[in-house]
C-alpha cells in the first residue's frame, strides 16, 4: 500500500492532523494498534480553544455523546476542608469522554484507517518509509502517544525528563446517587498536594464521574492516591468504598532536555512530541495544535520532504507551547517546611486561584485559539 502520508497513532494529535491534510487532498493513512472506540487514561477536560480549533460543532457532537459544559472550578489543597469556588459567566471548559471523542475525530478525518495493527517495523528505502514491510509512504508522522515507536526510532530511550505519573478512574453512577454526592457537574474540583508536587480532580461529567490524581513523583502516587480518595469521601464527593476501575499512565510534559521533532520526512506531534502543558498536565489541546502545526508545514513543503522544508514546524510548536512552569517554581523555591502553608493561603485567596491557578494554568485564557 501507499499513500502521501503515513500517521502512527488516531488519538487526537493523529486524527487532527490527518483531518487538515484531508481537506488539502492528500492521501493520508492511519495505523493504531487500538481498535476505535478505544478509550484513554485521561480526565476528559478540553479548553475552548480546542473547540474552535476543531471547528466542532457542540450541539451535534452532543447529541449522542457527553459533553459536559464547566462554568467554574472549586479549587483546595487534599487534607484542608477550606475550597476556593470561582464561576465564570459562561463555559471555560468542556467535559468529554475519551471513547467517545477520540473516534469521533478519528471517523471525521476521513482518512484510511488501519486499526488493530501495531507498528512492528519503520525503515526507509529511497528516501520512502516502509512500514510493517506493508505501507510506503514519503511521509511519516509520530503520534504514537507517550510510547510512539516513531519519537523511539528519532530519540531513542529519553532519560531525565520531568513524567506525570497519573492514576484515573471513570465510572458511571446511578443518576440517583449522584445527586446525593457534593460535586456538581458544570464546577469540577482541584485539589493539590500539600508538597506541591501534582493535583488531584473529581469531574463529574452527566452520569460520569472521574477520578484521578498526576504526580511528579512515580513512587509515592499509589500512597497519595489512597489519601486523595479517602480526603474525597470524607467530603461525600464520591460515593464511599466505590469498586473505582484504575488505570494508571505516565507521560512527558514540556521541559528540557527537548525531542527531536522533525527529521526528513518524519514530525512527531501530541504526546509523542513531549508537549503537554508543564502546570496543568493538559495535553489534548497541545495534541490538537501540533496536529494542525504538522499539518500546515507537510502542505506548505508541497511534496519535498526535506529536514529543512520542515524545520518551520519545529519553531511554529516551540512558539505555541513556550511557558515557564511558575507552579514548578513555586514548588521549588518554598521550602519543605513551610509549602502546605503558603500553598493552603495562596488556594484560600480567590484572586490568586481565579488569575494564577484558573485563568493562566489550567485555561491559559490570554492564549487565543490558533489561528484567531
Ligand atoms: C490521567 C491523565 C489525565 C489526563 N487528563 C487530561 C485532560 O483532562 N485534558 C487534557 O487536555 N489532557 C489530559 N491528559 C493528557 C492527554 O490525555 C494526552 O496529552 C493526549 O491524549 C495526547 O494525545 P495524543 O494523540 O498525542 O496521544 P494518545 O491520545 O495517547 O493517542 C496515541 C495513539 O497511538 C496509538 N499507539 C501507541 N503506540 C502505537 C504503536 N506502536 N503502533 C500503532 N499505534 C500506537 C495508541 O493506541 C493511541 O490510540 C491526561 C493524561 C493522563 C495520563
Amino acid at each position: 500500500m501507499t499513500c502521501d502520508v503515513l500517521i502512527v497513532g488516531g488519538g487526537p494529535a493523529g486524527s487532527t492532523c490527518a483531518w487538515r491534510l484531508r481537506q488539502a487532498g492528500l492521501d493520508v493513512m492511519v495505523v493504531d494498534l487500538a481498535t476505535f472506540p478505544r478509550d484513554k487514561v485521561c480526565a476528559g477536560w478540553i479548553t475552548p480553544q480546542v473547540v474552535t480549533e476543531l471547528c466542532l460543532d457542540t450541539q451535534a457532537y452532543a447529541r449522542r455523546r457527553t459533553f459536559q459544559p464547566i462554568i467554574g472550578f472549586r479549587v483546595g489543597l487534599i487534607g484542608r476542608h477550606r475550597e476556593t469556588a470561582v464561576t465564570y459567566d459562561g463555559p471555560v471548559s468542556f467535559g468529554i469522554r475519551r471513547c467517545e471523542f477520540d473516534h469521533y475525530l478519528l471517523q471525521r478525518a476521513d482518512a484510511r484507517l488501519a486499526l488493530g495493527a501495531p507498528i512492528s517495523t519503520i525503515r526507509k528505502d529511497r528516501g520512502q518509509w516502509i512500514v510493517n514491510d506493508a505501507i510506503r509512504a514519503p511521509m511519516l508522522i509520530g503520534a504514537g502517544g507517550s510510547g510512539c515507536p516513531v519519537a523511539r526510532m528519532l530519540n531513542g530511550v529519553m532519560r531525565g525528563r520531568p513524567l506525570v505519573v497519573a492514576r484515573e478512574a471513570e465510572s458511571r453512577i446511578a443518576a440517583a446517587d449522584c445527586e446525593s454526592l457534593a460535586i456538581e457537574p458544570d464546577v469540577p474540583e482541584l485539589f493539590f498536594c500539600r508538597d506541591l508536587q501534582g493535583y488531584g480532580w473529581c469531574v463529574r461529567k452527566g452520569e460520569y464521574l472521574n477520578v484521578g490524581l498526576g504526580r511528579l513523583d512515580p513512587r509515592s502516587l499509589p500512597a497519595a492516591t489512597a489519601r486523595f480518595v479517602a480526603f474525597l469521601e470524607a467530603r461525600k464527593k464520591i460515593p464511599p468504598r466505590f469498586p473505582w476501575p484504575w488505570r494508571g499512565h505516565a507521560y512527558a510534559v514540556n521541559a528540557a532536555p527537548r525531542r527531536r521533532i522533525v527529521d526528513a520526512g518524519a514530525l512527531l506531534v501530541g504526546d509523542a512530541a513531549g508537549v503537554a502543558d508543564s502546570q496543568s498536565g493538559e495535553g489534548i489541546r497541545q495534541a490538537v495544535e501540533s496536529g494542525l502545526l504538522a499539518a500546515q508545514t507537510i502542505v506548505e513543503a508541497d511534496g519535498l520532504f526535506s529536514r529543512d522544508r520542515l524545520d518551520p514546524y519545529a519553531a511554529r510548536l516551540e512558539a505555541r507551547c513556550a511557558g515557564a512552569s511558575l507552579s514548578g517554581a513555586l514548588a521549588r523555591i518554598v521550602p519543605d517546611r513551610v509549602k502546605t502553608v503558603v500553598a493552603g493561603r495562596l488556594l484560600e485567596a480567590p484572586s490568586f486561584v481565579r488569575h494564577v491557578v484558573l485563568d493562566r494554568w489550567f485555561l491559559h485564557r490570554q492564549q487565543l485559539a490558533l489561528g484567531r
